[in-house]
């Protein structure tokens, strides 16, 4: 603590990234990235879009909003982007969540989201998942200040129905239910088809795993007219600029790419088949995932230590020190070959 900090600053609980270790002999199964690299006119037209870096980009991002448009199936007002998911997430915290009420998000769910809470002073409720894991639906209605959920779940990978969803947005019809759909690439419909339906639905969703761009930071949020209004209000009050020229014009060849999209997002989810597949015969426990990851617990190996035997051996994947999912790890879905090596190396950790 200093005795500078605003009371913003100290209140704040910051948010702890999984570790980024990028030398290249690590096998990176931390923080689901797509192990496939992006689409292969990404990095000509953040080439070509480097020659005008001299100049802002455009506030309003329009080329790229419309390649999101098009592959949605929805208008340009319906869209909006910025500088990763998570920012569009604080921006619609600031939007839609106001601090004297009370939102509801799951109790296993994106650690960032009462980071967000704490930040902007609204309070939260943290509504419990059932004993499997999955969403009691019933437990989100009638929220005072809103409902933010991910969808897949993260870590879980767990994928709610639309018909849940459906009954989330009507138990809630005056107050804005955000559902974070970073993995729904991975997973079964998504909830983009029901904005035209509920006003009070924002999606948010992001380059960074179905499109391999995590390193471009390029998120954005489907919605109401009405909604995405809200947002750029609050973008222009803190920052006009926050998709930057290359972003856009590397995200928007990626959009533009939907062959190169479905090619490696069916890779990955072929990948995960095999690896629950492999997991489980080594004795895991593995949570059904619509993601590209996996959650999963083994009952005679304890987490943190296979977390910390794993890294000794350069392969990185992800565990949380939390009560209800401290036994488990979160594993990113790699290609088959990094597959294999995790496999060859939990075969000599694991007892026999
Ligand atoms: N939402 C969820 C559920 C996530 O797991 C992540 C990735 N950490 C994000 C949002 C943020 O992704 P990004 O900022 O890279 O778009």
């Amino acid at each position: 603590m200093s005795r500078f900090w605003s009371e913003m600053a100290r209140r704040t609980e910051p948010y702890v990234p999984g570790e980024q270790l990028n030398r290249a002999e690590i096998i990176k199964l931390n923080t689901n990235e797509n192990p496939y690299p992006p689409a292969p006119g990404v990095t000509e037209a953040i080439r070509s879009a480097a020659e005008g870096l001299r100049l802002y980009p455009s506030p309003t991002a329009d080329p790229l909003r419309q390649a999101i448009a098009d592959a949605e199936g929805l208008g340009q007002e319906n869209i909006f982007t910025a500088n990763g998911s998570d920012e569009v997430l604080a921006f619609s915290f600031m939007a839609f969540f106001d601090p004297g009420k009370t939102i509801r998000f799951p109790d296993v769910t994106y650690s960032f989201y009462p980071v967000y809470s704490n930040l902007f002073g609204v309070p939260f409720e943290e509504v419990p998942l059932r004993n499997d894991f999955t969403l009691d639906t019933d437990a989100f209605l009638g929220a005072d200040g809103g409902v933010i959920l991910p969808n897949p779940n993260a870590p879980t990978g767990i994928y709610e129905p639309l018909d849940g969803i459906r009954r989330i947005l009507e138990g809630n019809p005056d107050c804005v239910v955000i559902i974070d759909e970073a993995y729904i690439d991975f997973a079964g419909p998504s909830a983009a088809a029901l904005i035209t339906e509920y006003d009070n639905l924002l999606v948010v969703r992001t380059t960074s795993k179905s499109r391999s761009l995590a390193g471009l930071r390029v998120g954005y949020a489907l919605g109401s007219e009405e909604l995405i209004e809200g947002l750029v209000r609050i973008k222009d009050s803190f920052n006009s600029y926050t998709t930057d020229r290359l972003a856009q014009a590397g995200a928007e060849a990626a959009f533009r790419d939907a062959r190169y999209f479905e090619e490696t997002t069916a890779k990955i989810i072929a990948t995960r088949g095999s690896s629950a597949m492999r997991l489980a015969e080594l004795g895991f426990t593995v949570l059904p995932s619509s993601a590209n990851f996996l959650f999963c617990t083994h009952p005679e190996a304890e987490a943190e230590q296979l977390y910390t035997e794993l890294k000794s051996r350069n392969i990185l994947v992800r565990h949380f020190s939390k009560p209800r999912i401290k036994d488990y790890l979160r594993i990113t879905v790699g290609t088959d070959d990094e597959m294999d090596k995790l496999f060859g190396a939990l075969e000599e950790i694991l007892p026999n």
